[in-house]
């Protein structure tokens, strides 16, 4: 197995392993030859439930005999039911439906714009928010942002111990992932959210976490802000809605300003009725039982492995490239993922059964010298 493989008529964009999978079912894939791969990647923290799961297959198959799209000129009932779901979920929270992770930060960005008239952006070295230009702009990995300058203006990068110096009178929002993902899974300690809570409330800004990749019960609550005990004033969510279709979902606490009115933002494909009766049906199978799990599954990982991280985000920091450890495991039948040039992630599914994490465990050992170092 090579590790790169070249895809003709794709855009290099990726690097991409050279295995094509061809069957999912729970924790487990296959490939086109049949092989069977334990899954601890979940598409990047996006198939939460497992593959195929039978909660969002049978909602997004129902509403596919009914209806595929109307346009947001009119209503439909899944996203009504969704919006009120997340509303619920969160505590009091209006919604705007889009496709992805990065179409909700910059709806985010938008929003906090309008809602405050201030056009400044602080967020913290080593984030990462997405990859369009605005997104992108509030990214702090400048080898990720240097090949697209110039971006949009007004975002400033800021430590944990430097937000106070960063946060003044301008700043429309903080913007704070609560574990940074892609950037190397690193936790924000509970202490840290408190004081960029008090900042934006001392100064008029908005406290805006991305819960892209957090969000949809992967830390062990529905959303990592539970976990953490700080309330934000809006949320974006994308990767685990729906369990691996396309959406993304921008929350506005009912207590934080609206900011939106008609003709401000929009997406033609945004709240599509497929995407939001699966997502409906992810909620539904969140459960506390559910969350429970997950956070019993992280005590089983934290107990065998040196890893680091909330919930099912977690990651071991590697001696050898990353990528070879990523390599080498898939090799081995295990789907992980990398979150730094040596430093591998794991963001299984929620439903990974006790049994599985401890097969996932056992074949990352055997490529993977510090797995073996509890
Ligand atoms: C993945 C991710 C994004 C980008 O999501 P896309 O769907 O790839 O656009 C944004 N923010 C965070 C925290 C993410 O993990």
């Amino acid at each position: 197995m090579t590790s790169v493989q070249t895809a003709p008529k794709l855009l290099p964009t990726y690097a991409r392993l050279d295995v094509t999978f061809t069957d999912g079912s729970g924790s487990w894939l296959v490939d086109r030859d049949g092989r069977r791969y334990l899954d601890l990647l979940a598409g990047i923290a996006v198939v939460g439930l497992g593959h195929c799961h039978p909660a969002p297959l049978a909602a997004a198959h129902a509403q596919l005999e009914r209806l595929w799209h109307t346009s947001n000129l009119y209503s439909t009932e899944p996203m009504q039911e969704l919006a009120q779901k997340l509303s619920d979920r969160f505590g009091g929270a209006s919604a705007f439906f889009c496709n992805s992770g990065a179409e909700a930060v910059e709806a985010a960005l938008k929003w906090a714009r309008k809602a405050t008239g201030r056009s400044e952006v602080v967020a913290l070295d080593g984030s990462f928010h997405g990859r369009t230009l605005g997104a992108l702009s509030v990214t702090g990995q400048p080898s990720k942002r240097a090949p697209f300058e110039p971006l949009v203006p007004h975002a400033r990068f800021a430590t944990p111990d430097t937000l106070a110096a960063h946060v003044g009178p301008a700043t429309a929002a903080i913007l704070l992932e609560p574990v940074q993902g892609e950037g190397g899974v690193h936790p924000l300690s509970s202490e840290v959210l408190e004081h960029a809570r008090a900042l934006a409330d001392e100064h008029g800004a908005l406290l805006v976490l991305d819960e892209v990749q957090t969000g949809v019960g992967r830390s062990g609550a529905f959303f990592a802000w539970q976990r953490l005990g700080v309330k934000p004033d809006a949320v974006t969510l994308a990767k685990g809605l729906a369990n691996g279709l396309p959406i993304g979902a921008l929350l506005v606490a009912d207590d934080a300003p609206t900011g939106f009115e008609p003709g401000d933002h929009a997406s033609t494909f945004g709240g599509n009725p497929v995407a939001c009766a699966a997502a409906c049906a992810v909620l539904e199978t969140i459960d506390e039982t559910l969350l429970a799990h997950v956070r019993a599954l992280a005590e089983r990982f934290a107990q065998a492995l040196p890893v680091r991280g909330l919930g099912l985000l977690l990651a071991l920091d590697t001696r050898e490239p990353a990528a070879e450890v990523v390599t080498a495991a898939l090799e081995n039948g295990l789907a992980i993922g990398s979150a730094g040039p040596h430093t591998i992630r794991l963001t299984p599914p929620l439903t990974l059964s006790l049994d599985d994490a401890d097969l996932a465990i056992s074949l990352l050992r055997e490529v993977c010298p510090e797995a073996r170092a509890a």
